[in-house]
């Protein structure tokens, strides 16, 4: 018999928001007041995280240096916007667990994955499929079938989706290389997420990546749910390339910057078709203002234009609070404190809660996908009401998402208390 380290009482949620080594970093940001004026319970952060305190500040120190220098600012503010980006690059990559050479902030996602795409989806007559997961994101979606179709392929040909078993919610990390080893030698990339969005699943990105490079393909991840969220090892675990955006977990606010990851190996290898820009060109010659693209190593080298400056400076308050925190105690956390909703939600009166997520942590990150019988959208309104924020993606799921960096054990407790008064109505 398995033992929980855990209690369904509120005396217990207070005792481990006490004993929590993270809990200080809840007063690093804003809360969004309820009805009542109290804080709301924010389990939405895997949507848009909530505003560290400090942006507002980063974001006027840069106004300022705007309004006192003008374009003297690239190179005389206090921070120089010309190397601006790269404060954030260090970060960045502990954040994902690589070097800080195969990581840039740059763009937005959707962008960042077709401008990796643009690299790294090169069909041939022979091997021209994408492997993605069925029900990814539909950005994923659009963004795949439009390379596809850019290249002179028909998307129902092109595209193979993964599906889950029969009766089954989510993928077996033992049909993804089943299919890859069958169907491996006319995949041209594998393109997945790292944790499902609407099923919350994280995929093995290591032994994808391992069987992806055997079948000769190209590999990819989309991290939009995995960056700020799990432990990532990327440059050991090896894919290709791999995009985020930073407006979810890492709480860079609305439309924030995203990253790429484009493996070591890739660095300086020059017959690797890109679309290029200045900023990708190399720094010591930029602004000789040169007819020849000369790219710099690494990642740096797929950026395009100059990075927003504002938006990058929201993106340094939050990275600051990450890198104090630590990926591996955030981690830890995430663990416990998903498992305790996991623990509470299995106390629930049988029938009224099924959860789509994968049980095993480490298929999983914060977010637990939560399927309602009757209708979830009623709940919803009932959990708002109560001051508790989630998402509802159609027909009948909430996703719910404590974020270990702001969100308590004692938010997982009340959250799962409003449900339950709902269950026995
Ligand atoms: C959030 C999310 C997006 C959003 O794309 P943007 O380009 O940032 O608007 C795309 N893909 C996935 C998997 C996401 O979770």
């Amino acid at each position: 018999m398995t033992t929980h380290p855990f209690e369904a009482t509120e005396d217990f949620a207070r005792r481990a928001d006490e004993a929590d080594a993270l809990r200080s970093f809840r007063d690093a940001f804003h809360f969004p007041p309820g009805a009542d004026g109290k804080p709301l319970v924010y389990l939405a952060g895997n949507s848009l995280g909530l505003q560290p305190k400090n942006a507002a500040r980063y974001v006027q120190e840069e106004l300022e240096d705007w309004a006192r220098l003008g374009v003297e600012g690239h190179h005389h503010g206090r921070h120089p916007w010309l190397h601006y980006h790269e404060l954030v690059t260090g970060q960045a990559a502990r954040m994902v667990g690589a070097k800080p050479q195969e990581v840039v902030v740059m763009n937005t996602l959707t962008v960042n994955l077709h401008l990796m795409m643009v690299s790294f989806y090169r069909p041939t007559k022979t091997r021209f499929k994408i492997l993605v997961e069925g029900g990814a994101f539909p950005s994923d979606q659009y963004a795949v079938a439009s390379q596809a179709r850019f290249h002179g392929y028909d998307p129902r040909e092109a595209i193979l989706e993964l599906k889950p078993r029969p009766g089954e919610e989510t993928l077996r990390t033992e049909d993804i290389l089943a299919t890859l080893d069958q169907h491996g030698h006319e995949v041209a990339l594998v393109m997945l997420g790292s944790v499902n969005y609407l099923t919350g699943q994280a995929f093995d990105i290591a032994a994808i990546a391992r069987a992806a490079h055997a079948k000769g393909c190209f590999v990819g991840f989309d991290l939009a749910h995995g960056a700020g969220n799990l432990r990532l090892s990327l440059h050991d675990d090896g894919p290709d390339f791999a995009v985020w955006c930073s407006y979810k977990y890492l709480n860079g606010g609305p439309g924030s910057l995203a990253g790429v990851f484009v493996h070591e190996r890739h660095a300086r290898s020059r017959d690797i078709p890109r679309f290029e820009g200045w900023w990708g060109h190399d720094k010591a010659t930029r602004f000789q203002m040169g007819p020849t693209f000369d790219p710099l190593p690494g990642a740096e080298g797929w950026q395009l234009s100059n990075p927003p400056i504002l938006q990058l400076a929201a993106l340094r308050a939050s990275f600051e609070l990450f890198d104090q925190a630590g990926m591996e105690a955030l981690r830890a956390k995430s663990e416990k404190l998903t498992g305790y909703l996991e623990f509470l939600l299995e106390r629930l009166p049988a029938g009224f809660v099924h959860i789509i997520t994968p049980r095993d942590v480490k298929q999983r990150g914060a977010q637990l996908s939560l399927r309602f019988k009757g209708e979830a959208q009623g709940m919803l309104k009932r959990l708002s009401d109560a001051g508790i924020i989630c998402d509802f993606r159609k027909p009948d799921i909430i996703r719910a998402a404590p974020a270990p960096l702001y969100c308590s054990f004692t938010d997982v407790y009340r959250f799962v208390r409003t449900l339950e008064a709902h269950a026995r109505d």
